[in-house]
């Protein structure tokens, strides 16, 4: 199996969100949003660290009064993970958050409203060394470039992201990065080509109001995947009508699978048939589960039968071919013992959690080497 992705990414200037660095040659990081009240700093916190153990590396919550930026300061000091306040219009709220430890300010200066608020917000951002993300969206388009374009497009949201690229540049402040999200597959890939081409900062991808669980994350998976496969792309968030850690699942499994980055048990699993000789969904299912808490990467074969059955567990780190009266596993590409369908998923667990203890340790190894 290859482990390298023959993905070659766009050039970008890297920045730091908190520790997390967004660009450049840093891996591609998967971001969620709260959705709990702000204001309610158990809750909100609860959330957080239910999103950093799924995996995500920056999180973004939404402060929209000077109550809650005081609950955001109470909530950055129970959290470790960068935090990105998401700000509309009030340049108050935005210097608030700054001094209470934001990692990132998700604000459009072209929105803040006098050229002296503009400029305090950006000072402070220079002086706190807080990045500032541009966030466009097809829902909120500025009056005149919706006239302009008769409706939202592609070029109108570049537009519109270039005017407040230009005022940040204008101040002499590089430090930001840009989304132009749509929920229209097709607008928000073009928009992001386009504007990918304009400017060298990261660039934060996403399908804005993709929909449910299952429909948003196809939306996701089909808009981010193709600009992903163009290289385009610093940081995604996977925006799902759904509980937010599912969010930040569906970002790893997307990156999992163009190889932009490796985290886990990546499963491959037939989606089985008559000739299965034990229940492969079942077993997938209640696996899936139970080795969440795995960070090693490991490539696990679960396959029913013989017909597919040897070859990709010869591939994978550690295998199961269903067989009768027993199912063969290969661990490394060798037989190596035998499991009947009786405490088949407690066996499996087992043989996944010794391979991946292994794996930790001869990476360990390897680091502790140089
Ligand atoms: S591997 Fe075997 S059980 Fe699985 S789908 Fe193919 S033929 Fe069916």
């Amino acid at each position: 199996m290859h482990h390298e992705s023959p993905i070659k990414r766009r050039k970008s200037r890297q920045i730091m969100v908190g520790d997390v660095p967004v660009g450049g040659d840093a891996p591609i990081a998967v971001q969620s949003m709260t959705n709990t009240e702000t204001c309610d700093v158990d809750a909100t916190v609860g959330q957080i660290q239910r999103l950093q153990n799924a995996g995500a590396d920056i999180v973004r919550v939404s402060v929209p009064s000077m109550e809650a930026a005081e609950a955001f300061g109470e909530i950055r000091k129970q959290v470790t993970v960068p935090l990105v306040a998401d700000i509309h219009f009030d340049y108050r709220i935005a210097l608030r958050v700054a001094d209470l430890g934001v990692d990132c300010l998700r604000i459009n200066p072209g929105n803040i409203g006098r050229e002296k608020r503009i400029r305090a917000v950006v000072d402070k951002a220079r002086d706190m060394n807080i990045p500032i993300r541009i966030g466009v969206n097809a829902g909120s388009l500025e009056k005149d470039l919706q006239k302009k374009y008769g409706e939202p497009t592609p070029a109108a949201l570049v537009e519109s992201a270039l005017r407040h690229v230009s005022i940040l540049q204008d101040l002499n402040f590089d430090n930001f990065k840009v989304s132009v999200k749509a929920s229209d597959v097709f607008m928000a890939v073009d928009a992001y080509r386009l504007l990918a081409k304009e400017i060298d900062q990261p660039l934060h991808l996403g399908i804005t109001e993709a929909g449910g669980l299952r429909a948003g994350t196809v939306k996701s998976a089909v808009g981010l995947g193709a600009l992903l496969l163009d290289g385009i792309g610093d940081t995604i968030r996977i925006s799902l009508a759904a509980d937010p850690v599912e969010e930040v699942k569906v970002g790893w499994d997307l990156l999992k699978s163009l190889k932009l980055r490796t985290k886990g048990v990546n499963f491959i699993a037939c989606p089985s048939c008559s000739r299965q000789n034990f229940d492969v969904i079942k077993t997938m299912n209640e696996l899936e589960t139970r080795v969440e808490d795995i960070t090693v990467p490991l490539d696990v074969a679960v396959i029913g039968c013989v017909v597919n059955g040897p070859g990709e567990a010869k591939e994978a780190d550690l295998g199961l071919a269903g067989g009768t009266p027993s199912n063969l596993v290969y661990v490394d590409g060798q037989p190596d013992s035998k499991l009947t369908n009786e405490s088949l998923v407690d066996d499996l667990e087992k043989l996944i959690r010794r391979k991946a203890a292994e794996k930790e340790q001869s990476e360990k190894n390897i680091i502790a080497r140089y």
